[in-house]
Formats: structure tokens, C-alpha cells, sequence
């Protein structure tokens, strides 16, 4: 496999939504459009509002994250005040809510996060739990996919964020088409990891190898499977 592909350095891999700048992975995409077209018959609007990340634009938000010039959220999605924080500190909170650049599913292209379209406008997705469930605008659509995931007959998609996973929050909105996910999880080593974070520009690079196996285990390989 091309590393450049786990890395998000690459678009390869990918294929536009026609009339979107949406790129998923070129595998996944029947699937996903399978299983848009399902919702559609539930009277659902099956939407994507983040799909394909590239890595510059992860070494953006880490870094403006890691500077201060971007919030920094609890665990409770309540503003930290940064010039309390270590630099440890701040590397493990931005962990909780973004990914190492290098480092994100987003990647992939087999990721996506999502929304109900009849209820919700692109631009007003924040992407909260609250929007999921308890009559939240997306919580027809999550109940909808639950059902369908129960019962296996979601395609391959799945929740690799649906608990809370020892630092990483909960995403409901946020699924993975496995077939492929899985196979970019196995190729992306501890070796990899390390050698791009190597290799990056990112802001408090020496202090984030000092917790490179640390951040592998919790961050990275931490998540559910269907
Ligand atoms: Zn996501």
C-alpha cells in the first residue's frame, strides 16, 4: 500500500460526490451511495458534512490548536484556558477532539461524518452529540443506521467512534466503511506513525515523540469495531 495514502498526502485513492468537493475513497462509494439511497426510502436525507481531510490541512488545525489560536475544549466541551496548560497538556487535550496530522481516518477517504439533510443545513452541522440523539435534528437518521447496523445491513459502515474510548470523545456522527478501514488500520504501523510525525512540521513535535507510543495505543489504534 502507498503510505502516502494512510497519510492523507495523496487523493489517489479517492473520487468526487458529483456536484460536491467531497472525496471518498473510490471502493467505498457504491456502498455509500447504497445506503444513501436506503435512507432516502425512510424519508431520510442521508448527507456528508466531512469527508476526506488531507494532511496539510490537519497540520493546520493541530498547529493553530497547539498555539492557542484555536479553543481548546474539556471533556465536557467547555473552553480551556490555554496559558494554564503544559505543553503535555495541551497535546492531550487537542488529542481528545482532533487527530495527529498523518494521523486521522479522515485520511482515508473511507470515513465520513454525516447528517440529515432534511432537517439540517450544511452550514449549521455542528457536530455534537446533542444533534445525534434525544430528538436532535440527526436523530431520526442515527436511529435509522443503528437499526440497520444491528441488523447488518449497513454495507460495511460501522461506529469507530460510538463509546468513549480512554481520551478519545464519543463521535456518533462520525462512521467508517470497514472493508477498506480495516486494511488501512493493519498497514498503519507503529513504524509509520513515528516516522511521519518524524518527518512533519508539526508544533510541539519533540514533545509529542517523547509520548509517541502512548498517543499510538489511546489515539490511534483505540477504537470500536462493529
Ligand atoms: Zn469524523
Amino acid at each position: 500500500m502507498n503510505i502516502d495514502i494512510l497519510l492523507g498526502k495523496t487523493v489517489e485513492h479517492l473520487i468526487e460526490i458529483e456536484g460536491t468537493k467531497t472525496l471518498v475513497h473510490k471502493q467505498m462509494f457504491s456502498d455509500f451511495l447504497r445506503l444513501q439511497r436506503d435512507a432516502a426510502q425512510e424519508g431520510l436525507d442521508l448527507q456528508i458534512a466531512s469527508a476526506f481531510r488531507d494532511y496539510n490541512r490537519q497540520l493546520g488545525i493541530w498547529n493553530a490548536k497547539s498555539r492557542g489560536e484555536r479553543v481548546l475544549l474539556d471533556k465536557n466541551e467547555k473552553p480551556l484556558e490555554f496559558s494554564t496548560l503544559s505543553s503535555d497538556e495541551i497535546i492531550f487535550s487537542i488529542l481528545r477532539w482532533s487527530a495527529l496530522p498523518g494521523s486521522s481516518r479522515h485520511h482515508w477517504g473511507t470515513d465520513v461524518d454525516i447528517y440529515d439533510g432534511k432537517t439540517q443545513r450544511r452550514e449549521d452541522v455542528k457536530l455534537m452529540t446533542s444533534e445525534c440523539i434525544d430528538g436532535g435534528p440527526a436523530a431520526r437518521l442515527h436511529q435509522w443506521l443503528d437499526d440497520r447496523m444491528n441488523m447488518n445491513e449497513a454495507y460495511g459502515f460501522f461506529r469507530p467512534y460510538k463509546t468513549e474510548r480512554d481520551g478519545i470523545a464519543p463521535e456518533q456522527w462520525h462512521i467508517s466503511y470497514l472493508p477498506i478501514a480495516r486494511r488501512m488500520a493493519d498497514n498503519f504501523t507503529f513504524i509509520v506513525f513515528k516516522k511521519n510525525i518524524e518527518l512533519s512540521d508539526m508544533n510541539l513535535k519533540n514533545e509529542v515523540l517523547n509520548h509517541a507510543e502512548e498517543i499510538y495505543r489511546r489515539f490511534v489504534m483505540n477504537f470500536d469495531l462493529p
